[in-house]
């Protein structure tokens, strides 16, 4: 049986969360604010919906979540440093993490002072349930997964995933920043399944906007209310609210960029595997592919003195040799392929 109240921590469940101005004024029409001690003047003197309520409401019909099961942050970073505030005790509880993976979980699991352990991938990348459950003890409060993962580029197994989940009494967080870039069916979808499960959504990817730093949680509405309880009360600003509306108002745009990013990456995967500099080019489900060359240090710098930057993670776990490539517009990629081409 999974029961929510065990997980959290006991300071976060007997919190009373701070209250804003604009927190106790619910509901009835007003049209005088001196409530928040702003200025009257200026265009951007007032605080921000502190629960981003338009916001949510787009995101609810697009994501098809209820908005009381949309958490918004600043970036996914914030969602995963809530996960940790939430649920681990610091020096006694611990996470387990797929490895490699995204840099943030280890990063924020070592600033809450929590143990992390992180689990080998098998050497095709692809997932071991039971080695992840086995890693698990009494206070292993979450477990991350990331699919599509980065560095890897891979999406995992979904039964595997759903085994976790099923199995582990504690959450899950599976991060499908990449997930807009496959036909899978998001794990978003069944949070009904899984009152476990947090999954996390960015506008930073495909929705072209990581400057304005939003990124989604989608979990129960008992998860949701505990981050909302954290978090500071005004986290996501108001310039980043209504530039993310106005991204959702050209949905149409964002298909197109995805068609041209999956089209310039069935071009480039093979131009790339067919170069005698590269041993391996592995499969991908995102907006990047991990390629293995004969001598990743050496092309990284040669390709950084031509001014194309790549992302070198040959020195991570069951990455030597291997060059991080996200796919660019045409113009960016010719630039690598033709570099890449002259290299000696
Ligand atoms: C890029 C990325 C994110 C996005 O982080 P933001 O803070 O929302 O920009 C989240 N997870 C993974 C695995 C990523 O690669």
């Amino acid at each position: 049986m999974f029961t929510l109240e065990k997980l959290v921590r006991k300071n976060i469940l007997a919190l009373t969360p701070y209250s804003c101005a604009r927190d106790e004024f619910k509901g009835r029409k007003a049209s005088v604010f001196i409530d928040a001690n702003e200025n009257p003047f200026g265009t951007l003197n007032r605080y921000p919906d502190p629960l981003q309520e338009e916001l949510k409401a787009r995101l609810s019909a697009i994501k098809s979540v209820p908005t009381e099961r949309i958490f918004l942050g600043n970036g996914s970073d914030e969602a995963i440093d809530l996960v940790y505030r939430v649920f681990c005790e610091p020096r006694i509880d611990n996470v387990v993490a797929i490895a490699p993976t995204y840099g943030m979980y280890a990063v924020a699991a070592d600033i809450n002072d929590v143990e992390y352990r992180p689990v080998p991938l098998h050497d095709d990348f692809s997932i071991d349930a039971d080695a992840l459950l086995s890693a698990t003890d009494e206070h292993t409060k979450v477990i991350w997964i990331c699919s599509p993962n980065n560095p890897t580029g891979n999406a995992l197994e979904r039964r595997d995933i759903e085994h976790v989940l099923d199995t582990f009494q504690g959450i899950v967080v599976v991060d499908e920043a990449y997930s807009d870039f496959n036909d899978m069916r998001p794990f978003r979808l069944d949070l009904d399944r899984w009152p476990n499960l947090i999954v996390l959504n960015t506008f930073s990817k495909l929705w072209a906007s990581a400057a304005i730093r939003l990124g989604m949680a989608f979990a129960s509405a008992d998860i949701i209310a505990l981050f909302n309880k954290v978090k500071y009360p005004y986290n996501v600003n108001q310039l980043t609210q209504e530039q993310a509306l106005r991204v959702l108002d050209d949905m149409q745009h964002i298909s197109l960029w995805r068609a041209a990013i999956l089209r310039e990456r069935a071009h480039l995967l093979p131009a790339v595997a067919e170069l005698p500099i590269c041993t391996n080019v592995y499969p991908t489900d995102a907006n990047f592919f991990l390629a293995r060359m004969t001598d990743a240090n050496a092309i990284y710098h040669y390709l950084v003195e031509h001014g194309v930057i790549v992302r070198n993670r040959s020195r991570i776990q069951l990455c030597d040799n291997c060059l991080r490539i996200t796919i660019g517009s045409q113009q960016e990629n010719n630039a690598l392929l033709s570099a890449l081409r002259q290299y000696r």
